[in-house]
């Protein structure tokens, strides 16, 4: 995998961002992705390419179809692409059922599952030996909601993690003899700027008593399993989806 590139969607902050210098440190070149704050992208590059490694900053609001073309473009004119972690993601205000409007739904529906499914889409065309690549690696983030549904908060949040695990196992099987591997990580609490959308910035401390580790987890935690993956010491691991979640 040494200078192949990894594309990292949302990869300007929180996991994203330290998944993106993980990756950089073992070799990769990287694709940074992000949808609005160039800034964040922008300090991500600087900081892999003072420790020599390789980066550029791409916007591209998984939203958009036009935006996902335009990013693996400017991946192909980077290098061979080798890795894709869909990590870009979003929640959204804590509340039930009875208030959450249709545009937020396909909202959340359109950042967590479809964007996903279409990054995902373009880099079998690239890494696929059906269509003459050399083989890869697509991470999906997924999340503990996937398992507890997330009452109260956020279930429609919670629905599009499930999706993306089913994503996971179907998507690994179709392609397991093509010299592509699929997998996921579930994230536990992480201490990212995530928790800000729901309301509460703070929730990640809040709650890390719950935890059975007593404590929320770290991006870097998130990142270290997302780059083994990532990497030929996973190389028999395909739809498989790993917990990363202090036993949550
Ligand atoms: P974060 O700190 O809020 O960072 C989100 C990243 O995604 C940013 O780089 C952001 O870009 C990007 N992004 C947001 N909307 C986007 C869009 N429409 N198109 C492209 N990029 C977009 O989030 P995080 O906590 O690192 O979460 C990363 C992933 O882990 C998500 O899939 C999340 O669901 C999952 N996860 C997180 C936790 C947790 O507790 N933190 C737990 C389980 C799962 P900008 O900088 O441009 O805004």
């Amino acid at each position: 995998m040494t200078d192949r590139v990894a594309i990292i969607t949302g990869g300007s902050r929180g996991i994203g961002r330290a998944t993106a210098i993980a990756a950089a440190s073992r070799g990769f070149r990287v694709c940074v992705g992000y949808a609005s704050n160039e800034a964040a992208a922008i300090s991500v590059v600087s900081t892999i390419e003072a420790k020599n490694g390789k980066a550029i900053a791409i916007k591209c609001d998984v939203r958009k179809e036009t935006d996902i073309l335009a990013l693996f473009e400017a991946a192909d004119k980077f290098g061979t692409l080798g890795a894709l972690v869909n990590n870009a993601g979003i929640v959204d205000k804590a509340s039930r059922i009875d208030e959450m409007s249709a545009e937020r739904l396909q909202r959340m529906m359109a950042i967590n599952v479809i964007g996903s499914i279409l990054c995902a889409r373009e880099a079998v065309k690239r890494m696929s030996t059906r269509h003459n690549g050399k083989g890869g690696v697509i991470i999906n983030l997924s999340s503990v909601a996937a398992k507890l549904g997330s009452p109260n908060t956020y279930v429609d949040y919670a629905a599009s993690k499930g999706a993306i695990d089913s994503f996971t196992i179907g998507l690994g099987y179709e392609v397991a003899a093509e010299g592509i591997r699929v997998a996921a990580i579930r994230p536990g609490l992480i201490d990212t700027e995530i928790h800000a959308l729901s309301g509460e910035p703070d929730r990640a401390h809040r709650l890390g008593h719950t935890v059975p580790m007593k404590r929320a987890g770290t991006a870097d935690e998130i990142a270290n399993a997302i780059v083994w993956l990532m990497s030929d010491n996973a190389s028999y691991v395909t739809s498989a989806i790993l917990d990363v979640s202090g036993g949550r």
